[in-house]
């Protein structure tokens, strides 16, 4: 055990898959003392955590179970000043709708050192998973990860952001919110025609993904009984995804 304030890693564990953990995170992993991990974490990623190293899931699965954020904060801080090192192993990349900020300011009040390592975002697995481009010259020069819930409810889109029919919307927590996002985007006079994708475990063997149209957005969302976490991606560079054998509006496994 180390002597001294302890030192906290914030990291990103990717999507899912352990194939899309960085080695900087896996070294942290392999170093760590307590882990605090999100519901998102797969099993396959803490089991690379030494078996003595303490282990706490600090949840965060839509509305399901969660440990509240103050302390999530309040355990990080007790278990460095035991001198020990304390992952926050985080899904996804920790600065992506991951509430990192929160965390390094409670440290820095607490005087506890600290680090981030950066993670791969569940677009960019979903992306790559899917054959399909997040900007894409002529069709999609912009990409804007956004999410379908604030901290009070849904969140209205301002219409400059989600209305340009150039731009890639990616919707994180967006399972709930699918009859919210069309609603938003015809306002904001986007095409019902625009392509559209649903993904649901991006990085994983068990990935589901769903493509079709604006317009079908609703309905096809709501048919597919989602049970893990789901990306809504809208705009011309979803429509290059491949689905292999999908037909249009149908879901796979990958
Ligand atoms: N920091 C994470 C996002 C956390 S917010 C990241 O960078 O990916 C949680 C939301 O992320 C989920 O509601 C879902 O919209 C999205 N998400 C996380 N993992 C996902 C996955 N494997 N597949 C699809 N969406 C995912």
């Amino acid at each position: 055990m180390h002597s001294g304030p302890g030192f906290v890693s914030l990291v990103g564990a990717g999507p899912g898959d352990a194939d899309l953990l960085t080695l900087g995170a896996l070294k942290a992993l392999q170093s760590a003392q307590a882990l605090l991990y999100d519901a998102l974490v797969s099993d396959d990623i803490l089991a690379l955590a030494p078996q003595k190293c303490i282990k706490i899931c600090v949840g965060k699965r839509g509305d399901r179970f969660s440990v509240a954020q103050d302390k999530t904060n309040a355990l990080m801080v007790r278990l460095a000043r035991r001198g020990l090192h304390v992952v926050r192993l985080k899904g996804g990349d920790p600065s992506v709708f991951g509430r990192v900020e929160e965390e390094r300011i409670h440290l820095d009040q607490n005087g506890i050192p600290h680090r981030t390592l950066a993670g791969v975002t569940a677009a960019s697995a979903a992306a790559a998973q899917f054959d399909f481009p997040l900007t894409h010259r002529g069709e999609a020069r912009s990409v804007t990860f956004l999410t379908a819930r604030g901290q009070d409810g849904a969140i209205n889109f301002r219409e400059g952001v989600v209305a340009d029919p150039l731009a890639s919307l990616v919707f994180y927590m967006a399972s709930h919110a699918a009859s919210h996002i069309q609603a938003a985007l015809f306002a904001a006079g986007r095409d019902p025609s625009t392509p559209i994708i649903a993904i649901e475990n991006a990085g994983r063997a068990s990935a589901r993904a769903i493509s079709g149209r604006l317009c079908d957005l609703t309905m096809l969302v709501e048919d597919a009984a989602w049970e893990g976490p789901v990306l809504i991606g809208v705009g011309p560079a979803f429509g290059h995804a491949r689905l292999a054998s999908a037909v249009h509006g149908r879901i796979r496994e990958a």
